[in-house]
């Protein structure tokens, strides 16, 4: 297929909505995901007046009159990857004789624990050894964005990330590292304000070769004091 027929000039630039072709994009971000969003908020906003008056407060009082309404929506921001398909970040891919490993880290994290639903926040480290195919790097974070934004639990979110990578990228391996703190931990319960969660998860030849896994352990945590 010809790449810049006229007539596919056209769909893009008029369609049916009018959109410009560089707005079409942009319909991939979060803002316009959320005017789309299947979250019901109303039924959030009544579940969280109840919880207002069952621990004994006045949901009617003046601070807390927008509480429920604001809640609902940051619900519908946090978990909005529940919507969302991780895979069509990863679906441009690059041939690439490149065949050693190539390392993303310290990817900022935020995720909210299925449990008691409290932020987990931390870093992910992911590498990869391709196998003629390389991804824009700015995808991976994407990729944990969407997978971080549901309910989840690390040991999962760091297993689910290693194998959609290793899956779609048809990698020879994927390590992924996370390490992150949970407010269920840091602020009630045990109360260790400064313990964090480390989880790995390894794949093809970071699982096989001990000297691949070491070396990508060392770039992760060798350098730091
Ligand atoms: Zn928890």
């Amino acid at each position: 297929m010809p790449a810049n027929s006229p007539l596919d000039h056209m769909s893009l630039n008029g369609g049916s909505l009018g959109v410009p072709a560089a707005a079409v994009d942009d319909l991939d971000d979060a803002p316009a995901k959320l005017r789309r969003s299947p979250v019901d908020l109303d039924r959030i906003r009544r579940a969280v007046r109840e919880i207002l008056l069952a621990v004994g407060e006045d949901p009617e009082r003046e601070g807390l009159r927008e509480t429920p309404d604001r809640v609902a929506r940051m619900y519908a921001e946090v978990f909005q990857g529940l919507h969302q398909d991780p895979r069509v970040h990863l679906s441009k891919l690059f041939t690439q004789k490149y065949d050693e490993m190539v390392l993303v880290k310290d990817i900022r994290l935020v995720s909210f624990c299925e449990h008691h639903l409290l932020p987990v926040v931390g870093r992910a480290h992911v590498a990869y050894v391709p196998n003629g195919k390389v991804v824009g790097l700015s995808k991976i974070p994407r990729v944990i964005d969407v997978l971080a934004r549901r309910p989840q639990l690390q040991e999962r979110l760091t297993e689910d990330v290693a194998d959609l990578l290793m899956r779609e990228l048809d990698a020879k391996g994927v390590a992924v590292v996370i390490e992150a703190s949970h407010s269920c931990m840091t602020i009630r319960g045990v109360n260790k304000p400064d313990s964090t969660f480390v989880t790995s998860a390894m794949r093809g030849v970071f699982k096989e070769r001990l000297a691949t896994r070491s070396e990508v352990m060392s770039l992760i945590f060798g350098t730091r004091s």
